[in-house]
């Protein structure tokens, strides 16, 4: 089959929710924040994809990538859409002074794992006046975690490891850029743990495969599907 970190991560939060996305079709309805930051990414991917530079061509990419479903209102929906602005002048601004080079943006990669093919989409690579390489991450939420999360972050390291794989880029540093809150988190790459993730998600993969979708309830308490779920557990 193939794998997506999506995929992955949901397998392993919980597999009758993998089952109920993937399988039943059910789908998580936007609600203001993840509606804006999906806007935020799209309005991101369409102006690096552009390579465009000027702060006015971000705020056109905002204009025309902006999701206007998930907002109670046409007031509530315009407050978001003054912060996302905001947002993005002060990142223009940050992204202006930068001294890497940008490698590349919404880069997608295949790789092979056993009968398995995993696949990814990194938001940007860059490339340090050192010559080594930054596997970037943008994140829209308001919390900022520390540098030992980070490091041991399963999308990031999901991210460098098909970076190494599939694109031949090996990553030195990993990077989670803080759009909303204005920070940066970046810490050295130790892919000494690549073995056994790659091992963890081909283990995922045979599991689907073979419909293994017992509840794990660890995770229930933020699960979208918690009011209707018959295996929810609040505790
Ligand atoms: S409510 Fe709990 S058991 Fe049900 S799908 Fe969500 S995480 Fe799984």
């Amino acid at each position: 089959m193939e794998i997506s970190y999506t995929r992955y991560r949901i397998y392993r939060e919980c597999p009758w929710k993998y089952k109920l996305l993937f399988l039943d079709g059910r789908r998580i309805p936007l609600v203001p924040k993840s509606s804006y930051g999906l806007s935020l990414h799209r309005a991101l991917e369409d102006w690096l994809l552009r390579g465009e530079t000027s702060l006015e061509s971000l705020r056109e990419s905002l204009r025309s990538k902006w999701l206007t479903d998930g907002y109670p209102d046409e007031a509530a929906e315009a407050r978001w859409y003054s912060k996302a602005e905001r947002v993005l002048a002060r990142f223009h601004a940050e992204e202006s002074s930068r001294r890497s080079r940008l490698i590349c943006a919404e880069k997608e990669f295949f790789w092979d794992l056993e009968r398995h093919r995993v696949r990814g989409k990194i938001d940007r690579i860059d490339q340090a006046p050192d010559g080594t390489y930054d596997l970037v991450d943008y994140k829209t939420g308001p919390g900022v975690p520390s540098s030992a999360r980070v490091a041991a972050d399963p999308q990031l390291r999901f991210y460098a490891l098909g970076a190494g794989r599939a694109l031949g880029v090996p990553v030195s540093t990993l990077t989670m850029d803080f759009v909303t809150a204005g920070e940066r988190v970046s810490v050295p790459y130790d892919p000494s743990g690549e073995e056994t993730l790659a091992a963890d998600i081909a283990a995922a993969a045979n599991a689907i495969e073979a419909g293994e979708f017992a509840a794990d309830t660890r995770y229930c308490p933020r699960c979208d599907f918690l009011a209707e779920c018959p295996y929810a557990k609040l505790l």
